[in-house]
């Protein structure tokens, strides 16, 4: 224990809370835990300024857990974090490192739970006290001396906090807080107005700066795809299959995308789920949770709902649309690449965008390489490596059990193995498409144009549009059947098996009284039954795919 700890050892913390970080798996402090403890462990006040998976939180955490008196039941440090999940991941961090500190207690205060539960632990004396500014601010209305007893205030992601425009909380919280207190102020950059918080409520800080920019990045291996906007979703839907991740996480720019975007990922079979900023926080944190231990696969987010998120599963992030600054780009995908590992980071960028992609090169130092759509054969291959190796553990001992059962359906069926093996092989796919031919009739409808003339078509696509809906449909209608038109097409990413289940779903249709579906690029048509029309579009007046609504309407061809 002791030798592999020797890098913390040296510190001369506490016992107990070397032998919790020796119970992480730490071996070695890293650069801004080396330079930050001795610091704070003396009760200096300190500014550190590291990029984020510099491991900040042990940086404090250990130091602070270090001076904290144990059979003092009043709060004696608190930690101010910009978001909820922040704050909850650092009380979690708090509570791993004080395993074995008996007595000691963290309370975690956030908005979106109930006041009175965490005013409560504050009163029942947890010594330590991570908040997110407003909710503590809501907690001071009640209670003025709440915090009075503090001697230990750490400002975590201090820059992001302004960003949210906690300014104000910020020094309703300064004020109730003992003067003589160590302040701590750890943030990824130094703006003006960080610089001005410090001035004022810092005494004689020490300044501790680590250059980890390239090393984040360094980490992770990146990559960007030149792609038209309409066609973002198909190309997610590729990246995916050929790419060998364990957890991902996709940055969009709205809430609104990210649910679409989930819930198309769902309609494929991923283990998907959206995180925004609208979402529940227990519903946030049970996405997290199951993104952790691998109940969800992706998390489709947006910048604020992932900030500072440490999920160590994740192999890589994807970028569906372009960041707004290089600093949130650098902050996306160092949502990989945790804790040394090597992540993998992908971009879309859409043709002008071109120019951010080359301020993001600058910034982070490093080329990005440009990488071609998956074709067809290499998706092929991808399944095919797939089923390989879902069904290579399986055949050593899979025949003593279903052998004997196998031989009777081949006599009972009367079909040869290798009939039935296909059988069984289109069940354990899904039925999902094995050949070159299928698969790219599979992907025709969703990537109708060559990507990689984006530019061009980015200038073309209204025509494109025009010519759409004006295209004839010469195609005979089912007697008794008229044309409807739904206002979602492939580009929206659906496909006629959604829209089929919908539609028989909650127009409680039987399976037959659908005609053709025909999907295209940005709207679908569907021959549905004259008779009791009015009703029909009545009951699907509400009902959504992929979070959209339907728009369903009588089709007129003239
Ligand atoms: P930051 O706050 O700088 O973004 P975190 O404190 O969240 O970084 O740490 C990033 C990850 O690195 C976490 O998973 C954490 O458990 C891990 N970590 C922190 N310190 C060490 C260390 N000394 N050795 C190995 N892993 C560490
Ligand atoms: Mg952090």
């Amino acid at each position: 224990m002791t030798q592999e700890t020797s890098g913390f050892a040296a510190f001369n913390l506490n016992q107990n809370i070397l032998a919790a970080v020796a119970a992480t798996g730490y071996e070695e402090p890293s650069a801004i835990q080396r330079q930050s403890i001795p610091i704070i462990m003396v009760g200096q006040d300190m500014i550190g300024q590291a990029q984020t998976g510099t491991g900040k939180t042990a940086a404090f955490a250990l130091p602070i857990l270090h001076c904290i008196n144990p059979i003092k039941r009043e709060p004696q440090a608190l930690i101010l974090a910009p978001t909820r999940e922040l704050a909850l991941q650092v009380a979690t961090s708090f509570e791993t490192y004080a395993k074995q500190m008996p007595g000691v207690t963290v309370v975690a205060v956030y908005g979106g739970s109930p006041m009175g539960p965490q005013l409560k632990a504050i009163r029942n004396g947890a010594q330590v006290v991570v908040a997110t500014p407003g909710r503590l601010c809501d907690h001071l209305r009640r209670d003025e001396k709440a915090l009075l007893t503090v001697n230990h205030l750490v400002l975590d992601e201090a820059d992001e906090m302004l960003k949210l425009g906690f300014m104000d909380d910020l020094e309703i919280i300064f004020k109730a807080l003992p003067p003589n207190r160590q302040t701590v102020l750890f943030s990824a950059t130094l703006p003006q107005s960080i610089r001005a918080i410090a001035e004022r409520h810092l005494r004689d800080p020490r300044h501790v700066k680590i250059h980890t920019k390239t090393q984040t990045v360094t980490a992770i291996k990146q990559a960007y795809l030149l792609v038209h906007a309409d066609q973002k979703t198909s190309v997610v839907l590729s990246l995916l299959e050929v790419e060998d991740f364990d957890a991902l996480i996709m940055f969009v720019r709205t809430k609104q995308a990210t649910l679409d975007l989930a819930s198309i990922l769902e309609s494929k079979g991923y283990k998907a789920a959206a995180l925004n900023g609208d979402i529940a926080q227990s519903q946030r944190e049970r996405v997290i949770d199951s993104l952790k231990d691998g109940r969800l696969d992706i998390v489709v987010a947006t910048d604020v709902a992932a900030r500072g998120l440490d999920v160590p599963r994740i192999t890589h992030v994807l970028n569906v649309d372009m960041p707004y600054d290089p600093e949130s780009y650098v902050h996306r995908i160092g949502r990989t690449g945790r804790a040394g590992r090597e992540g993998r980071a992908l971009l879309l960028v859409i043709p002008r965008e071109r120019r951010m992609l080359q301020v993001i090169e600058r910034v982070t130092g490093q080329k990005v390489t440009e990488i071609r759509l998956p074709d067809s054969q290499a998706i092929l291959d991808a399944r095919i490596k797939k089923l390989t190796n879902s069904l290579s553990p399986l055949v050593a001992d899979a025949e003593s059990t279903y052998g004997s059962l196998l031989d009777c359906l081949t006599a009972d069926i009367n079909c040869t193995l290798r009939a039935m093996a296909a059988a069984l092989l289109r069940i354990a796919t899904n039925g999902q498409a094995l050949n070159l031919d299928a698969i790219e009739k599979e992907r025709r409808p969703m990537a109708p144009t060559n990507i990689l003339r984006s530019d061009r078509l980015e200038r073309s696509s209204v025509r494109l549009d025009r010519c759409n809906r004006e295209r004839r449909f010469p195609v005979p209608l089912a007697k008794g059947h008229v044309r409807c038109r739904i206002a979602l097409g492939a580009r929206d990413g659906i496909v006629a098996k959604n829209l089929l289940g919908a539609i028989l779903n909650d127009g409680r249709l039987a399976h037959d009284a659908i005609g053709r579906i025909q999907i295209r690029d940005n709207f679908s048509l569907v021959e549905l039954p004259e008779d009791g029309l009015e009703a029909l579009l009545t009951k699907l007046k509400d009902t959504r795919i992929a979070g959209k609504q339907l728009k369903l309407r009588r089709y007129r061809e003239d």
